[in-house]
């Protein structure tokens, strides 16, 4: 758990209403762990673009920076080894950059994302500034001088002050209780990224956590399903959280490339 006195707002009341998960990454190999952690930056990713819609948040800016910022603040927020998992998903976004580079495949400047390494810079920026000193080797490894560490822990606490103020109204009183949001698991044809993904329960903690944590008009379903490509998407029309399973593979091939 981060320490109270780094994140002054609202986000960190909602742990204490939630057990962190029982999967413990250290009973995972590094590259099951590393594939965890992404499963989990992703998937809350994708519950950022379902609050924005549910709760019909306004967005001034790229949503898909709102979605990571979401995600990264809730990382921290709710998960007790938040370095490891943040790490893990800034890692993940730099070496997709360098296969892009590596790959010849233009930049697209005029994507709905940013470009993967600014998305896993600012991983690391929202967390070196709410937590340096837990984050402090990180700022270090991506060559974070002073200034920018000061601009960083700004844009953090802003963040997190935006978002607060936006989910305060939907958020569920101490101590009511609700139904976990329901979670599916299809079968797949890659019958090894089913089994691991229920093995980490992952889709089951997040369940439990957004359906605990938040008054949705519709809460959504978190479905891990064949997509026939590596993705994952909030899905508007159907109030779905969809994690490919095309996806999980990939993210153990980019652990490969570590
Ligand atoms: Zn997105």
């Amino acid at each position: 758990m981060p320490e109270r006195k780094t994140v002054p707002a609202l986000m960190l009341a909602l742990p204490l209403l939630w057990s962190p998960p029982a999967a413990a990454q250290d009973e995972m190999s590094e590259a099951e762990a590393f594939v965890a952690s992404n499963i989990i930056h992703i998937v809350l990713h994708e519950i950022g673009h379902a609050v924005i819609d549910q709760f019909a948040l306004p967005v001034i800016g790229q949503e898909e920076d709102a979605a990571d910022s979401f995600a990264t603040l809730e990382v921290l927020t709710i998960y007790d080894d938040h370095v490891d998992i943040l790490l893990d998903a800034a890692e993940a976004m730099l070496i997709m950059h360098d296969l892009t580079e590596a790959g010849g495949t233009p930049l697209d400047y005029f994507g709905v994302h940013d470009l993967d390494i600014q998305r896993g810079l600012r991983i690391v920026c929202h967390a070196v500034g709410l937590d340096p000193e837990r984050y402090d080797e990180a700022a270090r490894w991506t060559e974070m001088d002073p200034d920018q560490q000061a601009a960083c822990e700004i844009e953090a606490e802003t963040a997190i002050e935006s978002w607060d103020a936006l989910l305060e109204p939907y958020l569920r009183e101490e101590g009511g209780s609700a139904a976990p949001a329901p979670v599916t698991l299809e079968d797949s044809a890659l019958p090894e990224m089913r089994t691991f993904l229920a093995d980490t329960g992952i889709m089951t903690d997040i369940a439990g956590y957004v359906g605990e944590t938040f008054r949705w008009p519709q809460v959504p379903a978190l479905v891990a399903a064949d997509c026939g490509e590596a993705n994952a998407w909030y899905d508007l029309d159907t109030v779905e959280i969809v994690m490919c399973y095309e996806f999980i593979d990939e993210l153990f091939a980019l652990a490969e490339q570590r």
